[in-house]
């Protein structure tokens, strides 16, 4: 069932909140095999499924960005309901008012992503809370990918009392190992096969942390191959505690490779978790 409508999404899950668990999954649309892997598995469980498509206008800084932002409305609905979704909520214009109160999560969103894309965070925990407060799930599931959306989210869920369980499920990945996202469709065919750069130098840094330790010189010459290979700016690559993203110390451990770098203008964003005990950090990395 598709509801476009906050009285009708309110009547339906307050009778729902008797009967069954009811698990929520948040996106922009334009679906892809990553968002199915969430549907699925949302699917497994016998829980009630409600996935919002919204491209939510406050999480893009800019107007460009949101415009050229790939839309895909109908064929979204045709996948979600041959993936037996129960409820797709399609929030009215309305959702977004220019009187709006505003959620900003402190120090996690000055961080990577949040450091050139002011706003954005602040965007993502606004629409959040409104997603959970009305639609009231047992579960949010999420994907690895957006990791630091992660934390965000996680934050508020904590800040504000809320009871909704966070499950986090691993990127989905294309053949040559370049994350799923909307925004690789944007990409020409020429520079979605360099793409595959990002997820290699991922791989590469970790290996090289596991054998000999964190060198800062290294992240530089990642960041340099990377240009060469034809992106235009490498947003940033760092190695920080997964925990808050805050700057390893002597002896970590749970850290994780960041990375976001823009190809004609196409903003890509990446990470990848650290297994095995990484060395003593010799410097700051960034
Ligand atoms: P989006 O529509 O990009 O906002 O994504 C909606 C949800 O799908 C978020 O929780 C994302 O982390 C998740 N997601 C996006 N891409 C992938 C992927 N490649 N693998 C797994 N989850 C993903």
């Amino acid at each position: 069932m598709i509801v476009k409508n906050i009285v009708s999404l309110r009547k339906i899950i307050e009778d729902i909140n008797f009967k069954k668990k009811i698990c929520f999954i948040p996106t922009l649309g334009n679906l892809h095999k990553g968002h199915l892997s969430l549907v699925e598995n949302a699917k497994k469980k016998r829980d009630f499924v409600v996935v919002s498509i919204f491209i939510n206008p406050l999480q893009f800084e800019k107007k460009r960005d949101f415009e050229s932002y790939p839309k895909t409305l109908k064929n979204d609905l045709d996948i979600l309901k041959k993936n037996k979704v129960d409820l797709i909520f399609l929030p009215p214009k309305n959702f977004v008012s220019s009187n709006l109160s505003i959620v900003k999560v402190n120090k996690i969103s000055e961080k990577l992503c949040g450091i050139d894309r002011t706003g954005h965070f602040e965007g993502v925990a606004t629409i959040i809370l409104k997603f959970l407060r009305l639609i009231k799930p047992n579960k949010i599931i999420l994907g690895e990918k957006d990791f630091q959306q992660i934390l965000i989210i996680k934050q508020v869920i904590k800040d504000f009392f809320l009871s909704t369980k966070v499950i986090v499920l691993p990127t989905i990945r294309d053949m040559d190992g370049l994350a799923l996202s909307s925004r690789n469709s944007l990409m020409s065919n020429n520079k979605r096969k360099l793409a595959s750069i990002l997820y290699e130098s991922l791989k590469k840094i970790c290996e090289e942390i596991i054998n000999t330790g964190i060198i800062p010189n290294r992240i530089d010459y990642y960041k340099i191959k990377i240009l060469k290979a034809g992106f235009e700016k490498v947003n940033y690559l760092e190695i920080l505690k997964d925990k808050d993203l805050s700057i390893l110390d002597e002896k970590p451990s749970n850290a994780r490779i960041f990375i976001s770098a823009d190809i004609s203008g196409i903003r890509l964003i990446d990470n990848l978790k650290i297994k095995r005990k990484i060395g003593i950090v010799k410097g700051i990395i960034s």
